[in-house]
């Protein structure tokens, strides 16, 4: 029997019921965009995070894009200018920058939490730079009380990626209210997904959110009168419900991803493995379980052979991606020697015992 690296299918069927009563509800409302469940959601997403607001847009990538147009709008940020990100991220981090007429720069990695790293952000301060945007990669909280404290010191907006760490905390307060403002996405596979494209934006700047939710809806606040060149990028009514089914849930699975976690560190017993590093302040929900070895390829190919199918997050850094080929002279050692060693495993919480001891037995005997 074949493992999957993600079952989709399974891991929605405990919610089947009450995502098909949610659907039903808004297919009979006859009301699909910009309604009751995009604003209940907002409420109930800025609450869970501990802000005043929260904004439903398209998707992730738009979440990140809409905080940079907002703080452009502002004239806080303006064409041409510098926004550090890691290296070693999904590409949306950059694109975000790069379509706002912005020049993403790569900050290096840390070696054990493999999030960016402040040193490196200090290095690529320039008199351009206006904001850095910190991911909580793979579900860990990165180093906010560095990365605030360099964000104060320059005068730089701090921005959050939590497309990967939805309900992980840092000092007891959750992600989304850690910086300036914070994008997400709720792609299918995220800890909190939902059965298409959807992302938010939190924060507690009211003027921003007032902005973003004009940007994110034709840059219109009264209909058909448009305050700003803003773009079509709305949560619809459908994913909304979804989201708030999932919400209530996303503790209890967050606790249950920290479980498998905890089984998988206690129980791989490999030298040539190093599991994920997981210590405060930078706490950790778990998107994904990544582990690295120096033969990487050799043992990805090792579990095939035993049925277990795992992935590379990511098998490039930024600038070894031939979309920014601009960069790719830059030397970033950690996040290369990252994109060469890390290996996500199957990691889902309705992943039985059976496949649990198949993928530690695995690791232990290569
Ligand atoms: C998933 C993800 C995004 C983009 O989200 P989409 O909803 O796919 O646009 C951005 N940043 C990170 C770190 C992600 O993992």
């Amino acid at each position: 029997m074949k493992i999957p690296f993600l079952n989709l299918k399974r891991e929605n069927e405990r919610y089947a019921a009450k995502i098909k009563e949610a659907v039903s509800r808004v297919i009979d409302s006859g009301w699909y965009i910009s309604g009751e469940e995009k604003e209940k959601f907002e409420k109930e997403f800025a609450a869970y995070c501990g802000v005043n607001h929260c904004i439903g847009v398209g998707n992730g990538l738009d979440s990140i894009r809409l905080i940079l147009m907002g703080y452009m709008d502002q004239g806080t940020i303006q064409k041409g200018d510098e926004v550090i990100l890691p290296a070693n991220t999904f590409i949306a981090t950059a694109l975000a920058v790069s379509q706002c007429g912005l020049v993403p720069v790569l900050a290096d990695c840390d070696n054990r939490t493999y999030n960016i790293e402040s040193q490196s952000v200090k290095e690529k301060i320039t008199s351009r730079t206006k904001a850095i945007i910190a991911v909580h990669l793979y579900g860990q909280v990165a180093a906010m009380n560095e990365l605030k404290q360099i964000a104060t010191q320059y005068n730089l907006k701090l921005i959050e990626d939590a497309a990967q760490a939805h309900g992980a905390t840092h000092q007891g307060k959750k992600t989304g209210s850690l910086a300036d403002a914070a994008a997400f996405s709720f792609y299918p596979v995220k800890n909190l997904g939902t059965l298409g494209d959807a992302g938010a934006v939190t924060t507690d700047d009211k003027k921003l959110a007032d902005i973003i939710r004009s940007l994110s809806n034709y840059g219109s606040g009264k209909k058909y009168i448009h305050q700003y060149k803003g773009i079509n990028s709305r949560l619809d009514e459908i994913q909304a419900a979804i989201l708030s089914v999932k919400l209530k849930q996303l503790d209890e699975e967050n606790q249950k991803r920290k479980e498998l976690a905890s089984y998988f560190s206690r129980n791989i017993k490999n030298e040539n493995i190093i599991l994920p590093y997981n210590k405060e302040p930078t706490s950790h929900v778990f998107h994904l379980y990544v582990i690295r070895t120096k033969e990487r390829d050799r043992l990805q190919s090792y579990l095939e052979t035993k049925g277990i199918f795992t992935q590379i997050h990511y098998p490039l850094a930024i600038h070894k991606q031939p979309a920014y080929s601009e960069l790719k002279d830059l030397k970033l050692p950690v996040a290369e020697q990252l994109q060469d060693e890390v290996l996500s495993l199957p990691f889902y919480i309705s992943l039985t015992e059976d496949e649990k001891t198949r993928i530690t037995k695995a690791l232990n005997s290569y």
